[in-house]
């Protein structure tokens, strides 16, 4: 399979043997680093991409969960056409525009106040900031495998970046609520920060129990329970979290919400929120100079308000459970396990034990197979990650996602002895 991934790719083999004399091992995005060299796009059209090398795919890593629209959702587009002929980009002061998108926001997920940033990696350290005034702690609990941003990378438990001073992180196993309680009550500590599903991490859900019980310690020890939504944001009108029925006191979201375009926002509790009013005294500085701009404040708006409504979130999730549902069927009885939730997933190739994943550290997982479904899902057709992870966008037709439950439940049978 490699050999022919390598011979199939002749393109973008030579754009990366010349990307590396400029970008350290040639991508500016570790995550879609491959070998032995990714696949270069060159464009997208609705659920598909095109590669350097005129390869069509049909697009189920939906840029981590960022492209829900596709690649060229008409009304999305309109939108943008329109700012840029009539509004122009960016134009340096504050605008009505953004207190509608904000407003919007606010409605869909339950926030009282909220603020823009460009990226969920900023939104997690607002937040966080927010939370260090408002309690006047430090600390911060948070959960093995989890990702809350480029600049708080958690590897195996370990802070990964020099950004973060190491101390101030207490770093509990997932879906441990008696390990969670333990360190939300220990002294110093301002917030818990957790995904409702660990998606980095492979699609680990949260059980109710364990998300419910930290908020419900958080509440009782006056630590602010801050709910990553960055990635779930889709998984009901109102994300995971009024899915099931949280109270966050302040919850963070990225990708899809700006229309696809660089997006980040954090909102909650306006008392807490109260800390970014520079009416206040010692209120906290947070500019940013795209923080408003004008393509993803209409972009974004236009998305939520009439594109991605609440039935069509609802229907979203429903097709994204059936497809996953579809999956587990036919791998029934092997390695090959999809976690998730609504329509993001991981194929996991687990080296043993049951069909059922609490938490990532404790699974074991077979790389080399892992590996060669990538290999062999690309040859048909399928953009994937080579992590496994899916994220379903609004405009593939059910047809492709049919034709990928053949395209697993056929390389299962193709490959009897590795995934039995
Ligand atoms: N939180 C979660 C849960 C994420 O999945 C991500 C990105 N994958 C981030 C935060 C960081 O968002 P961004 O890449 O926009 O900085």
């Amino acid at each position: 399979a490699k050999s022919r991934y390598i011979a199939q790719n002749a393109q973008s083999k030579a754009l990366h043997e010349e990307a590396v004399n400029v970008l350290p091992g040639g991508n500016t995005r570790t995550i879609l680093h491959t070998d032995p060299f990714p696949i270069y796009m060159k464009y997208g059209k609705s659920y598909q991409v095109t590669s350097e090398d005129g390869i069509i795919y049909t697009d189920l890593a939906g840029e981590f969960t960022a492209a829900l629209y596709g690649h060229s959702n008409p009304v999305i587009l309109s939108a943008i056409n329109d700012v840029l002929q009539n509004v122009g980009m960016n134009v340096g002061a504050t605008t009505a525009q953004e207190r509608l998108f904000a407003r919007k926001i606010c409605e869909r997920f339950q926030l009282e106040r909220m603020r823009l940033t460009n990226s969920g990696t900023e939104a997690n350290l607002h937040a966080l900031a927010a939370a260090r005034k408002f309690t006047g702690k430090r600390k911060v609990v948070t959960f093995s495998g989890g990702y809350h941003g480029a600049v708080l990378t958690f590897s195996g438990g370990q802070p990964a970046s020099n950004n973060v001073d190491i101390d101030d992180w207490i770093v509990v196993k997932y879906n441990d609520l008696d390990a969670a309680k333990e360190a939300i009550r220990s002294p110093g500590v301002a917030a818990v920060l957790v995904e409702g599903m660990q998606g980095a991490n492979g699609c680990i859900c949260g059980t109710s129990e364990f998300l419910h019980g930290i908020q419900e310690a958080s509440s009782e020890a006056g630590v602010l329970f801050i709910l990553d939504e960055v990635m779930t944001s889709r998984i009901s009108e109102g994300g995971l979290g009024a899915l099931r029925g949280l109270k966050p006191d302040l919850k963070t979201f990225g990708k899809y919400l700006g229309g696809g375009l660089a997006f980040g926002a954090f909102g909650g509790r306006a008392d807490v929120m109260a800390a970014f009013d520079p009416r206040l005294s010692g209120y906290i500085s947070h500019s940013g100079t795209f923080n408003n701009n004008t393509l993803v404040t209409h972009a974004g708006h236009v998305g939520l308000t009439t594109v991605f409504t609440p039935e069509v979130a609802r229907r979203f999730t429903e097709v994204g459970d059936s497809f996953r549902e579809k999956l587990n069927e036919v791998t029934k009885g092997t390695r090959i396990y999809f976690t998730g939730i609504g329509t993001v997933a991981t194929a996991h190739f687990l080296a043993k034990g049951p069909r059922h994943i609490e938490c990532a550290d404790d699974v074991e997982e077979v790389p080399e197979l892992k590996t060669l479904f990538w290999f062999e899902m690309l040859e048909a057709g399928f953009w994937v990650t080579l992590r496994g992870f899916i994220a379903l966008i609004l405009e593939t037709p059910p047809s492709e996602l049919e034709r990928f439950v053949q395209a697993v439940q056929s390389f299962t049978s193709r490959h009897q002895n590795l995934v039995a």
